[in-house]
C-alpha cells in the first residue's frame, strides 16, 4: 500500500533526492505536490501576493528573447500552477543595471513581479514575489484545470 498523505492522496511521484509531499505552512502536516499548489493559487488569491519562480512553457515565442517555441510563465517549485507571462517591461535600475517589470493575467487581474539584472531580459529559475494589480481583465491565457479548480473550490 502507497503512504496516504493527510490531504487522502498517495505521495507524489517523485525522484531520489525530494519527498514527494510538501508540508502545510499552519499545521505541518504532508500533502502531495498537486494538493500543495491548489492551495498556494488559492493563497495567491487570498492575499493578492505569492511566490514563483519564472520558466518557460511551450508557445509561440511571444513576448519577446523567449526561446522558439516556448513562452514565458510563472510556476511553482514543483513546476506546477504555470501562467503565462504575457508582458515584459525593462527598464534601467542603477544598482542592478536593468529592472525587469514581468506580467502576467490571473483570476481576472493584472499580476506584477520584478526581476534585476546586468541585461534587459527575463531569466528562468529564479524566484520571485509577484502581486496583484488593482487592474482587472477579462481575458485570462491560462487557468487551472478542471481538477485543480474542483480541489479550490472555484
Ligand atoms: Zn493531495
Amino acid at each position: 500500500m502507497p503512504t496516504i498523505l493527510s490531504c487522502g492522496h498517495p505521495i507524489t511521484d517523485h525522484g531520489p533526492n525530494i519527498t514527494g509531499y510538501a508540508r502545510t505552512p499552519d499545521t505541518n502536516e504532508k500533502i502531495c505536490y498537486d494538493c500543495a499548489a491548489a492551495a498556494e493559487l488559492k493563497d495567491m488569491l487570498e492575499t493578492g501576493r505569492g511566490f514563483m519562480y519564472v520558466g518557460t512553457m511551450p508557445g509561440d515565442g511571444y513576448p519577446d528573447y523567449a526561446p522558439a517555441n516556448e513562452v514565458y510563465c510563472v510556476h511553482n517549485w514543483t513546476g506546477r500552477n504555470k501562467i503565462r507571462i504575457g508582458g515584459v517591461r525593462a527598464g534601467h535600475h542603477n544598482m542592478a543595471g536593468y529592472q525587469i517589470h514581468f506580467y502576467f493575467r490571473y483570476a481576472g487581474a493584472l499580476w506584477h513581479g520584478i526581476q534585476w539584472h546586468d541585461r534587459p531580459r527575463l531569466s528562468t529559475g529564479l524566484y520571485c514575489r509577484v502581486y496583484r494589480t488593482k487592474q482587472l481583465v477579462t481575458e485570462v491565457y491560462c487557468v487551472p484545470g478542471a481538477r485543480m479548480r474542483a480541489r479550490m473550490g472555484i
